[in-house]
């Protein structure tokens, strides 16, 4: 069984969640499978060696369980980047839009520096605007983005293209 194959046998589809007409994609039977995590967290962390990360970054919520392990499984320090009013030190703050409304993502400033390397990590690339602020944030820090890396792509959304001018050139992996 091939890498994709084995992921893609532990993610449910779930329709009508969280609102009618939405196909949410469930992951929790993949971190259930301690084979799958397992080889989903070296495939990971071996993106994070490749681009030359020196720390990850995992946004909330899912972004922390698979980022964690690829952390320490890559020797690097991880980083949350939390939905605003989380964190109880000092923050930098990136407000982007959802389909109705808007959203702040925040981040430690303490935790990002110039010289980091910051490879991004979450499970799903939807629309992009969650990435996009991240990719924000650590920049506005003087850091520089090594990559994102997702477990999945919803390519149908347009994501991939939303954050070409952001990435600037680092690469966006989608297992
Ligand atoms: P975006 O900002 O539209 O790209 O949405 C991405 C964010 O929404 C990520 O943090 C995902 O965890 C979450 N998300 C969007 N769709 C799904 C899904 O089908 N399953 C799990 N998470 C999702």
């Amino acid at each position: 069984e091939d890498l994709t194959g084995l992921l893609l046998s532990r993610i449910r589809d779930v329709a009508d969640y969280p609102e009618p007409g939405v196909m949410f994609k469930d992951i929790t039977p993949l971190l259930a499978d301690p084979a799958a995590f397992t080889a989903l967290t070296d495939t990971l962390a071996g993106i994070a060696a490749h681009t030359g990360a020196t720390k990850v970054v995992g946004l909330e919520a899912r972004g922390f369980i698979l980022g964690a392990p690829v952390a320490v499984r890559a020797g690097l320090g991880f980083i949350p980047v939390r939905k605003a009013g989380k964190l109880p030190g000092a923050t930098l703050r990136q407000a982007y839009d959802l389909e109705y409304g808007s959203a702040e993502i925040e981040v430690h400033a303490e935790d990002l520096a110039p010289g980091d390397r910051v490879l991004i990590v979450d499970d799903v690339l939807a629309t992009g605007g969650t990435a996009e602020a991240a990719i924000h944030l650590i920049q506005r820090a003087g850091a520089e983005v090594s990559g994102l890396a997702v477990l999945m792509e919803l390519g149908f959304l347009g994501g991939r293209t939303r954050l070409e001018p952001a990435l600037g050139g680092a690469p966006l992996e989608a297992l």
